[in-house]
């Protein structure tokens, strides 16, 4: 705030607090925050939240079980034109906003997180377009998202790298007017059934040229010869999404489909999570909410010593933590999609949500098992695999331990940057 405006507001609060009784209108709603969905925001809830409670939570065990892919929800999310949030009204898309990608995703992930990463890995591989790139390939690969229910990869991570980045080995070289690619991707969500890849490659095989020159982008349609997808890895939670490697081997991209420009692609890459981790962020409070909601209702049933266990503090106690953990995440994941939003540089607030969302997604299922005592452990109730499909918000889009890195820098940035 610049200094006159602080010095008007203080001459404005003296002469008030010198008029102590006085009726005339109140500051409050000049210096109010707001934290009200508005309309559309309320309406795009219900939207979600309908379809996240009749069809994605009651079909989760089948999917679960079964690891099918669900592509009958994927479409039905697909028509109701919320597959694709983040894309611009200009290619076609809703150009909901990230605030707008986090109020999805959290109900999504209510009725079933395994649902949402399957579903939501598009907003990942389309933010490094939206950042980087031309008018042509943005009409092209973000209007396929919208013009029919397809899903588009995002592959950085390889078998030797995922937290460090810049380890990549996967490597592109020019040949005349295409890029020859040659590599190993792994763990990509959506592999096996994406249309298109987003893939980052070292493009300047010099260990000297700094990262952030020395990758690439490279928008890859999944039939081009030389793509192998791997088979699908069994994991531990989110079982219906579909999580491969994938084999490059001598695959010829067209020079038009060098995302942005050579050499900024580990930029794009890592732009992309400012607009991702927010809505990523949300699925984790959206399980967060479930674990809360599940284990509530039954400790309003369960019985021990003559009393519902909702009764016992010790029970009671862990709800309260429940709910603190999820209340303190959805406002900051919120706050973090409302920077970005703006126009302002999030990274920080972004962070932060994914960490603690995390975090309080994993305790508060795990807390929610506890509270199901043995009936928690089997299968025929849904809080194992809450406990189970938690553990991953820890893991991808950069993991705890990475959220923590890139925090503890931006402190001492803007520490530096304050004068202090
Ligand atoms: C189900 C699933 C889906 C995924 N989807 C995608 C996808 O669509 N696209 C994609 O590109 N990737 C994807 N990933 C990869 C994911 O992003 C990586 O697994 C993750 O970033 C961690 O990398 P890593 O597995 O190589 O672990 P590592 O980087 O080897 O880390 C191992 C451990 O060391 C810690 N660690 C590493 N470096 C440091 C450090 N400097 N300081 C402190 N601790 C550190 C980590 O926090 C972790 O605990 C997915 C992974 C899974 C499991």
């Amino acid at each position: 705030m610049a200094v006159h405006r602080i010095a008007d507001l203080s001459r404005t609060l003296l002469l008030r607090s010198a008029r102590p009784f006085s009726t005339s209108s109140s500051l409050q709603s000049d210096i109010g925050l707001n934290f009200e969905l508005n309309e559309v925001q309320r309406d795009l809830q219900q939207l979600a939240r309908k379809i996240a409670r009749e069809e994605v939570a009651p079909n989760a065990p089948k999917y679960d079980a079964s690891m099918e892919y669900p592509w009958e929800i994927i479409k039905k999310i697909w028509h109701l034109g919320i597959l694709n949030p983040l894309v611009p009204e200009k290619y076609g898309g809703p150009e909901l906003g990230c605030v707008g990608a986090c109020i999805i995703s959290e109900e999504i992930s209510w009725g079933c997180s395994g649902v949402l990463t399957a579903a939501f890995g598009n907003s990942l591989a389309s933010s490094p377009v939206l950042a980087g790139g031309n008018e042509e390939q943005k009409k092209k690969y973000l209007g396929r998202l919208i013009e029919e229910p397809i899903v588009a990869a995002y592959c950085v991570t390889e078998p030797g790298a995922g937290s460090d980045v810049s380890g990549l080995k996967t490597r592109a070289e020019k040949k005349g007017d295409e890029w020859i690619l040659n590599g190993q991707k792994m763990w990509i969500t959506g592999a096996g059934k994406a249309s298109w890849f987003f893939v980052l490659a070292r493009t300047d095989p010099n260990p000297k040229t700094p990262t952030g020159k020395a990758f690439t982008g490279f928008l890859v349609d999944a039939d081009t010869p030389g793509v192998t997808v791997g088979r699908k890895e069994i994991n531990m939670g989110q079982r219906c999404s579909d999580t491969r490697g994938i084999t490059f081997e001598d695959v010829r991209v067209p020079k038009e489909n060098v995302l942005g420009t050579e050499g900024i692609g580990f930029k794009l890459a890592m732009a992309s999570f400012d607009k991702t981790r927010p809505p990523v962020a949300a699925g984790a409070v959206g399980l967060s909410q479930r674990a809360l909601d599940e284990a509530t209702k039954y400790a309003l049933e369960r019985k021990t010593f003559g009393t519902q266990i909702i009764n016992h503090q010790a029970v009671a106690f862990m709800l309260a933590d429940m709910a603190i953990g999820t209340e303190v995440s959805r406002q900051i994941m919120l706050r973090a999609a409302w920077e970005i939003d703006q126009g302002r540089r999030n990274t920080y607030y972004a962070s932060i949500a994914k960490a603690i969302a995390a975090e309080t997604a994993a305790k508060s299922a795990a807390d929610a098992v506890q509270i199901f005592g043995g009936n928690g452990f089997n299968t025929e109730y849904p809080v194992e695999k809450l406990m189970r499909d938690s553990k991953i918000f820890q893991i991808y889009e950069g993991t705890t331990q990475i959220q923590k890195m890139i925090i503890s820098r931006e402190i001492v940035g803007r520490l530096k940057s304050s004068g202090l």
